[in-house]
């Protein structure tokens, strides 16, 4: 029933937000087509309920912040008490940022010097603007499929029908042309296309940037000789190379992917899971890059933000930190996604679904389409277009009939945090079975 005709209270209010707040949500894709009155009531470990009384077993996970689950105990605390001891200077520095930056920079392998930022796309922002700053160039490159945030100079050629892959598609009209154009789109995994590009504007490009897993389309996994080759061809044309890890950043490894990979890169991007949900971000990477930044007057690129190092997200920063380096929290995240992975794809066989499922450590996406194998995964955009988009957005809708949530939204990956247990997995197991069926039934 429409929130039109419903004077349920949920429905009440999610038609006022639609009244004030346009689209009814304060950010873009968290207004699902077919669930018009989501409206969030609590959120604990796993799961969150709902104004109309429903609760859902979240594998979502709000894009991907809170690995240890919501609201983790710990996390909260210390988000608190900062906020009672310390509220919010804004001069000077505290102890935590010391603290913080030092971390990152001992754990992350490009990192020696680090500034913080409220969100990535600040963070991915001010990467550009210092590696423009630093070689005095004027191109960026970026990947099909790759999203690194809602800045102009990036904010194209994510999720592209087929007719615009090759050429530029932006995500938002207002756009400069002349912005636009000077970002060069390529494929991802294809390290032919990054040296022949290299070879005809590599005196002009600034920086390269890469989620080193472009997890906003799902996962595509990298070519180990793909992330070498950005490294080789960005330090023979002096560019900066920056891997924007805003997801795969202490999610899949406390080091990041450059860790996993052994490629590091000039710059980092961090967000999401450094924090377990509280808006901070970072940039971080090498000291003569990231001393070009003017945090004291006269230096060339400008960098500033009233709520950067806020002592409360710092501190849920730290308390974040502190529990991934105590508690086995990769291990068993890492074991209920191989288990997520194993079984679905079993499920499937079973099934006779043309189906991959694949992703990396807690991360899992299923792609309909044949011709794929876990061995064997999607590489490039271009491979993501044989999914069964009506399939893949169909099931998770029926999974909201189960009370399992997993965004119904193309190539949208899910998550898995510290708080689900394998009755949570067991549950989505069946779930799945149920919701692939009712889709294919209609
Ligand atoms: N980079 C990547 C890889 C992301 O996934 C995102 C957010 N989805 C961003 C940057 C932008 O971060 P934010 O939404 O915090 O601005």
């Amino acid at each position: 029933m429409s929130a039109e005709q419903d004077g349920t209270p949920a429905a009440r209010l999610a038609r006022r937000a639609r009244q004030v707040v346009p689209g009814g949500v304060n950010s873009g894709q968290r207004s699902i087509p077919g669930l018009t009155d989501l409206v969030v009531t609590g959120t604990a470990g796993a799961r969150f309920r709902t104004a109309d009384g429903r609760e859902f077993t979240d594998f979502h996970a709000a894009f991907g912040p809170p690995l240890l689950g919501h609201n983790d105990p710990d996390v909260a605390r210390a988000t608190e008490e900062a906020g009672r001891s310390l509220g919010h200077m804004g001069v000077g520095i505290t102890e935590g940022e010391v603290h913080l930056a030092e971390q990152l920079a001992e754990l992350i392998p490009s990192v020696e010097k680090l500034l913080l930022t409220s969100t990535g796309s600040e963070a991915t922002f001010h990467a550009l603007r210092v590696a423009r700053a630093a070689t005095g160039r004027r191109l960026i490159v970026k990947f099909q499929g790759c999203y690194h945030g809602w800045h102009d100079a990036v904010s194209l050629n994510v999720i592209s029908a087929p007719e615009k892959v090759g050429g530029h598609d932006p995500i938002s009209t207002g756009i400069l042309p002349e912005v636009l154009a000077a970002t060069l789109v390529l494929p991802f995994n294809d390290s032919e296309a990054v040296r022949s590009a290299f070879a005809e504007h590599g005196q002009d490009i600034a920086a390269v940037i890469v989620e080193p897993v472009p997890h906003n389309v799902g996962a595509l996994l990298p070519h180990q000789e793909f992330l070498r080759t950005l490294r080789e061809e960005t330090t023979k044309a002096g560019s900066v190379l920056v891997f924007d890890e805003v997801i795969t950043g202490f999610r899949h490894d406390l080091g990041g992917w450059q860790r996993i990979s052994g490629v590091t890169p000039d710059l980092t991007t961090l967000g999401k899971a450094i924090a377990n949900g509280a808006p901070v971000a970072a940039l971080g990477g090498r000291a003569d890059l990231m001393d070009l930044f003017s945090t004291t007057p006269g230096a060339p690129a400008f960098f500033a933000g009233t709520y950067n190092g806020h002592p409360s997200v710092v501190a849920a920063a730290l308390a974040t930190l502190r529990k991934l380096r105590e508690e086995p929290v990769h291990e068993h995240v890492f074991r209920l996604g191989d288990r997520v992975r194993r079984e679905l794809t079993a499920l499937y066989d079973r099934l006779g679904v043309p189906a991959v499922v694949t992703g990396y450590g807690s991360v899992f996406v299923t792609y309909f389409m044949p011709g794929f194998t876990p061995d064997a995964p999607p590489r490039t955009y271009r491979d993501l277009l044989a999914n069964d988009a009506s399939l893949f957005v169909g099931y998770r809708r029926h999974l909201t009939e189960h009370g399992l949530f997993e965004l119904p939204l193309n190539l949208k990956r899910s998550h898995i945090s510290y708080a689900h247990t394998d009755a949570d997995i067991d549950r989505l197991l069946e779930g799945t079975e149920a919701a692939v069926g009712a889709a294919l039934a209609e």
